[in-house]
């Protein structure tokens, strides 16, 4: 079956000392082995030295975010050749933070999943629609139209994890419900079947170490892509949940 898979996105957050205790924390958490469960970090593109450091390898490390195509002259940016450099396996592409306030349009989503990809990333591109979109009821249209700028770009999804993350539930306590959980996740895995070759669907949003029972027992929910929690010692119950 799918391996549960339980990211931790650090967004814009935390000092040295900060990082350090996280880890510690991480380290000592006696987690299910690698053939149970895959942990991912995401600390700040700053931190990523320190992390990779001190963090057992059992963990995985990969960033929040990367450039579109090869480095270059592009201010501020980090490419993905860099992450390589440093052997970073991972990133997180297309968070509904860099969708919505940095204004990322799904097609540059999908430019930088095929990118990243080309160049041998793993990537976690995350969908998700406002409560607006919600209420008016254009949930699986919002969806389906941010996956499918990656499908027209990227045929081969063996190395992506798609995260469901709708924003009206995210930093702010007002978890999905399973129910509305287990719904998208159903009808992307089905949209997927039906379009490229899907294998994991997890969600974000306001998961807590009270919620993530619940959630992760749920068919079509195979993991979590946690933030405010991912810097707690509650993430360790969100990765336990798997078991
Ligand atoms: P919270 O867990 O803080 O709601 O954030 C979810 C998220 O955006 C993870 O990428």
């Amino acid at each position: 079956g799918r391996k549960f898979f339980v990211g931790g996105n650090w967004k814009c957050n935390g000092t040295t000392e900060e990082v350090k205790k996280i880890v510690n924390v991480l380290n000592e958490g006696q987690v299910p082995s690698q053939d149970v469960i895959e942990v991912v970090i995401s600390p700040p593109f700053v931190f990523l030295p320190v992390v990779k450091d001190l963090l057992w390898p059992d963990f995985h490390v990969r960033t929040q975010n990367c450039w579109v195509k090869k480095g270059g002259a592009f201010t501020g940016e980090v490419s993905a050749e860099m992450l390589l450099n440093l052997g970073i396996p991972w990133v997180i592409l297309g968070h509904s933070e860099r969708r919505f306030i940095l204004n990322e349009s799904n097609e540059f989503v999908g430019d930088k999943v095929k990118y990243a990809l080309s160049q041998g990333l793993k990537v976690i591109t995350c969908v998700g629609e406002t409560l607006e979109q919600r209420e008016a009821g254009s949930t699986m249209d919002v969806v389906a139209s941010q996956t499918k700028a990656i499908a027209e770009r990227v045929s081969d999804w063996s190395n992506i994890v798609l995260a469901y993350e709708p924003v009206w539930a995210i930093g702010n306590g007002k978890v999905a419900t399973p129910a509305q959980a287990q719904e998208v996740h159903s009808e992307l895995r089905k949209w997927l079947h039906a379009n490229t070759s899907p294998e994991v669907v997890i969600y974000g949003g306001s998961v807590n170490g009270a919620n993530c029972k619940e959630l992760a027992a749920q068919p079509d929910v195979d993991g979590f892509l946690v933030g405010g929690a991912s810097l707690k010692l509650e993430f360790i119950d969100i990765i336990k949940s798997a078991e």
